[in-house]
């Protein structure tokens, strides 16, 4: 029997991926300076190794250039380079990855920071380009090589005349079409803009001739118009950095500049995890809600980077909604991502950051409302909702981490105050914590139901959300001290004066049944009152409901 080979459709194998695997064009600038960027990784690497090379940081950079005349863009770096066997099978060969390969060679010395593995993100110049030439010279080879392709039609490799080490991507950009604007990838400010979102944090210098203008001397209104190189990556990332080394101006520089917010971070986080999964990451508490905090347009998450390089904007799963308001990011290297580099093969890493994540977060905020009561209150203004909701949803599986960061307003303090607080100042005789329910503090202060409880002298909570009694009912209890509401009908403190009690019941028997009937069905009993010192009348409920949540309740659509 014969065995045959499976014949690639090499053609069809590479329009599919040219046009299937991104979700946006903007991406091939990103792979192709991946892709310098290892290059310049290995001749680092090799340098760790061989005596005969010195790595001089300066003469390594990435240099990215447009000419409209000739619609041609190009991506030069200083790295390795390719032999022509190199260039044949790396960019010959659809899904052969040098980088894999070479970070497999290389395991016990740490080939960590190469982005590279999957084999296609060059084709992605394809998205873009009509034409795709590299001219390539390698470290140990005294001939450069060009290789030209169109992309469909296979590729063309020749001799040419190259002085120095490293690559040239040179991409002829398409025309643009009815659907697509590709003019956009030779404009200087797109370039930089696409430069500064995925690549800003590439480790090498990322170049460009930037155009200036400076007054014209003598004649006014005019300018001279030169361009200097410049720089467009920031490099180190502020996260790789050393706390020690940063202040409170650069977190909020990074805040600002990233666009997390127009407002100033009311508090930054900076983790850096060396376990069993490694990650760093910078979060924000904000100093205000978004205005769109509360409506469908806000999406929670963080930005998620893989080894320096952007991979999600949102990455929703790294946030529990109840912390929906951190904004900041994360940057991993251990994340297994898919072929597009734009989703993660596995969640399991990803769960495991977003679990240490929540952590942080929650003993972050104890450790602002111990330390900094002001400014947890602050915070507590914009995003208390938000925790309290946290509470009420999931049927209180977050009640652990989120109940000692409640607070509500105070019949004592005249303040917000926590749950520990209230408890921690319970007199001996007091059983519950004690709430009441209404529109403002100031409502809630005139209600005939909180006379008798306060004239026990016990603290009340004033709930002035329709959130906190739900949230309460999920919590039931905190340090074994259950909630009651004010207007309840038992307020588990009325035992005394059992006979007068009594005889009033029957005194008054017949003037109530009467006000029963006056009333009709609005109310289910007329009683006397153990409750009431300076009001006439009050209405109380049955069972654990308060007036405000039967309200509540009633309003909800079924
Ligand atoms: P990946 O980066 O996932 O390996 P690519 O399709 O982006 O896949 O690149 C394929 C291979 O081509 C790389 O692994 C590398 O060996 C080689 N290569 C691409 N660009 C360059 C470059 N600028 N300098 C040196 N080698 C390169
Ligand atoms: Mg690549």
């Amino acid at each position: 029997m014969e065995k045959k080979q499976f014949q690639a459709e090499s053609k069809r194998l590479l329009e599919m991926m040219i046009n299937s695997i991104y979700s946006q064009k903007e991406v091939f600038l990103r792979e192709l300076i991946s892709n310098a960027s290892d290059a310049i990784d290995k001749i680092y690497y090799k340098a760790l190794t061989d005596d005969s090379l010195t790595f001089d940081k300066d003469s390594y950079y990435i240099k990215v250039s447009a000419d409209k005349d000739s619609r041609t863009l190009k991506i030069s770096d200083t790295g390795i380079g390719m032999t022509k066997e190199e260039l044949e099978n790396n960019l010959g060969v659809i899904a052969k990855s040098g980088s894999l390969a070479f970070k497999k060679e290389n395991e016990a010395k740490d080939g960590h920071d190469i982005i590279g593995q999957f084999g296609v993100g060059f084709y992605a110049a394809f998205m873009v380009a009509d034409v795709v030439t590299v001219i390539s010279k390698a470290l140990e080879s005294n001939q450069a090589y060009k290789w030209q392709s169109e992309g469909a039609d296979g590729y063309t490799i020749e001799e040419v005349e190259k002085d120095t080490v490293g690559t040239e991507i040179i991409l002829t950009i398409k025309e643009n079409t009815e659907d697509d604007n590709y003019d956009e990838y030779l404009e200087e400010y797109r370039l930089k803009q696409i430069i500064k979102k995925y690549s800003d944090f590439i480790r090498y210098p990322i170049k460009m001739d930037v155009t200036q203008r400076s007054p014209k001397e003598g004649s006014e209104g005019e300018y001279d118009e030169y361009t200097e190189e410049q720089t467009i990556n920031s490099m180190v990332p502020i996260w790789r950095k050393n706390k020690n080394e940063l202040t409170d101006e650069d977190y909020a520089n990074f805040y600002a500049e990233k666009h997390y917010g127009f407002d100033k971070p009311l508090k930054h986080i900076h983790v850096s995890v060396d376990g069993s999964i490694r990650y760093n990451a910078i979060l924000f508490i904000p100093e205000k809600m978004p205005f769109d905090y509360y409506s469908k347009e806000f999406e929670k998450g963080l930005e998620l980077y893989s080894n320096g390089v952007l991979i999600m904007n949102k990455c929703a799963d790294l946030l529990p909604d109840h912390f929906s308001f951190v904004k900041g990011m994360v940057d991993s290297e251990d994340l297994s991502l898919n072929i597009s580099r734009e989703i993660l093969q596995h969640d399991r890493q990803l769960k495991l950051i977003a679990k240490n994540i929540s952590k942080k977060i929650k003993s972050e905020l104890q450790s602002l409302l111990k330390n900094e009561r002001e400014k947890y209150v602050e915070f507590y203004n914009s995003f208390g909702r938000q925790l309290k909701f946290g509470v009420y949803n999931e049927f209180g599986a977050n009640k652990e981490a989120l109940q000692d960061l409640l607070m509500f307003y105070s019949s004592k303090e005249k303040k917000l105050v926590t749950l520990d607080e209230y408890v921690s100042r319970m007199p001996e005789d007091q059983k519950y914590i004690y709430y009441a329910s209404g529109d403002s503090n100031e409502r809630i202060e005139k209600l005939p139901q909180t006379e008798l409880v306060a004239d026990k002298g016990y603290e009340i909570l004033y709930f002035t959300e329709e959130i906190d009694e739900f949230a309460i009912k999920m919590l039931m209890n905190y340090k074994e001290k259950e909630f009651k509401s004010v207007s309840s009908g038992d307020l588990g403190i009325e035992e005394e004066n059992k006979e007068t009690e009594e005889s009033t019941e029957q005194e008054s028997k017949e003037l109530f049944e009467a006000m029963k009937e006056v009333l009709g069905g609005k109310v289910k009993d007329v009683r006397a009152s153990k409750r009431l010192k300076s009001h006439p009348v009050c209405l109380t409920t049955e069972g654990d409901i308060s007036i405000e949540m039967e309200k509540i309740l009633a309003a909800m659509p079924d």
